[in-house]
Order: C-alpha cells, then structure tokens, then sequence
C-alpha cells in the first residue's frame, strides 16, 4: 500500500486568530465545570459491584473451621480452564476431604461452572476484584487463603430476573 505523506502550512500569525481559539477553549471548559461529575475517587468511593459479578473465588466452611469441599472431583472436571488443582482424601470415618485444593485465578475465566457444578455448595466465585498482585504464583490461591476470602458469593442466577434484565 503506497503511504502518502499530507503537508500541512503552519498557521500564519497574521491571519490566525489565537484569541478565539483560545476563548472556544475556556468555552468548553467552563461548558463541563457546570455538568454533573462522574469521575469516582476510587478507591475512597466505591459503586456496590453487581449481584452476579464474578470475582475472586471462596471456599465456605463449616463452623468447625473444616471446608465445605467433599473432594468430589466435579469442579475440577466441569471447569473449562483447567484452573483447578485437587487431590481429595479420606478421614477415618469415610469422609472425604480436600488435601489440596487450589485454583490458578490467573487461568480462571470466570464462567461460574465451579459454583453451579459444586454439590455442596462449597466452592464460589465472588464479589471481589482487588487482588492485583507483583508475581504470577500469587495468583494461585490455595485452600487456606480461599478459606480466609470474606466478600460475599455470586448470584449467578436470579429466578426473580432470569433474562438479566
Ligand atoms: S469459574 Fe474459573 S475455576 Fe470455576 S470452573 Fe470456571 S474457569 Fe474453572
Ligand atoms: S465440586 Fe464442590 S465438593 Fe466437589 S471438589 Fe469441587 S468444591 Fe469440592
């Protein structure tokens, strides 16, 4: 493709009105002081995410401090990302239980099928989005940390608005 090259003549002193193009300039400034603000002062200010936003996952607990988790295998089979990490094991009385249970929230993409899959209801994904971080293994949350996460679960289906709307 042949690039052309458009020259422009520099604006002429005498024939270039500054003033104006300066007063239409301080016209649209004055013209926004006067609207309404929508820049937020994050993160002081902070707009309530939605119901359905799906963030940083939790794993709930039972009220003995033991997760939730049964050690299924269904979230780590049912997931399209290939995210989650489980090896499950068993306690003297035939419970089973996650040995390790970790999800990679750098892989994850957020469809929700852990939380929808999950029989227990042990595994969700969150209203939460602060968890930036300086190295890529931090990423990696595994079960205490998810234990630890305290923001509230997603609704990932509201029966009362089933088209989103
Ligand atoms: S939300 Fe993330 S962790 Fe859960 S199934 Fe989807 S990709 Fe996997
Ligand atoms: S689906 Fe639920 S119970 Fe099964 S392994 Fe995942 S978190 Fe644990």
């Amino acid at each position: 493709m042949a690039i052309s090259v458009k020259v422009l003549d520099r604006p002429h002193p005498e024939t270039t009105s500054y003033l104006r193009a300066s007063l239409k300039g301080m016209a649209l400034t004055f013209r926004h002081i006067a609207r309404r603000k929508v820049t937020q002062q994050y993160p002081e200010d902070q707009t309530d995410l939605s119901p359905r936003w799906r963030g940083t996952h939790r794993m709930e607990v039972h009220a003995d401090g033991r997760p939730k988790c049964v050690a299924c295998g269904l979230c780590p089979t049912g997931g399209p990302a290939n995210c989650i990490r489980l090896v499950g094991g068993e306690d003297d009385q035939g419970n089973r239980y996650p040995v390790v249970y970790e999800i990679d929230e750098f892989r994850c993409i957020f469809c929700g099928m852990c939380q929808e899959v999950c029989p227990v209801e042990a595994i969700h994904v969150g209203r939460h989005f602060e968890n930036a971080e300086y190295t890529r293994d931090r990423f990696v949350y595994d079960l205490d940390r998810l234990m630890e996460q305290e923001h509230p679960a997603t609704l990932l289906w509201d029966p009362s608005d089933p088209r989103s709307e």
